[in-house]
């Protein structure tokens, strides 16, 4: 095999309810190191499960933003001895009671985060660097995973397939999520998105209406028919 075809990550996901909430595993072939992107319900022990039987490692769970939907199942990966990091910015959606608003029969977790990221902060998964980017709007802290040579974006609950997520929830902002929309215009249109739900897709099947939307139209706050998600 040479060398550039050498798989550079491999992805596995998993789905969990109450809102179909999606985790990904992300792991590197070569050292076996893996990383938990978000922790909805009823999915961390499978996770767990296949990181055993396919000896990965986990060196963290990656928190996209503070909804509940992204975290139930967060403090088994706590109680499995493996560090949390998300944007500090999202502290204060913990400690509102969104399972209780939202009719789910769970407390919201506490946990403790051990690792803080923001705008910038630059990780390293095997020979590969994933850059973070503060993407605010439907969340206050909510970061997207960033690898710029295989055009890969873990995009949380930003940018779905014919969506984006929704801004009438506590602590959403339009116009930061208008900005933050127009910042993933900038990436080329082959650039995968990997969704906190629903199907995957690119930047170029989104830019039809996307781009009209927070180019022309001015933003989110002025869709007649919001296209929105949890
Ligand atoms: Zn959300
Ligand atoms: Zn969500």
């Amino acid at each position: 095999m040479r060398s550039e075809e050498r798989i550079l990550v491999t992805l596995h996901r998993w789905t969990g309810p109450p809102v179909d909430t999606h985790t990904y595993l992300l792991t590197d072939p070569a050292t076996r190191e893996g990383w938990v992107i978000d922790a909805p319900y009823g999915t961390a022990h499978g996770v767990l499960r296949h990181c055993r039987e396919h000896e990965v490692r986990l060196s963290m769970v990656f928190l996209t933003h503070g909804h509940f939907d992204h975290l139930l199942d967060v403090s088994i990966y706590v109680d499995a001895g493996i560090p949390i990091g998300m944007s500090p910015l999202d502290r204060p959606l913990l400690q509102l009671p969104q399972t209780e608003a939202y009719g789910v029969p769970y407390p919201m977790p506490k946990f403790p985060v051990s690792r803080l990221f923001g705008e910038g902060d630059r990780l390293r998964l095997g020979d590969r660097e994933w850059v973070v980017w503060h993407m605010p709007g439907h969340a206050p802290g909510h970061l997207a995973l960033i690898q710029p040579d295989t055009g890969l974006i873990i995009g949380g609950d930003l940018l779905f397939r014919n969506a984006y997520g929704r801004i009438d929830l506590p602590l959403a902002d339009a116009e930061e999520m208008t900005i933050s929309l127009s910042r993933l215009l900038e990436c080329p249109d082959s650039w995968r998105v990997l969704p906190g739900h629903g199907e995957e897709t690119t930047i170029g099947a989104e830019r039809s209406w996307l781009g009209p939307l927070v180019v022309c139209q001015g933003g989110v706050d002025s869709s007649p028919e919001p296209r929105t998600k949890m």
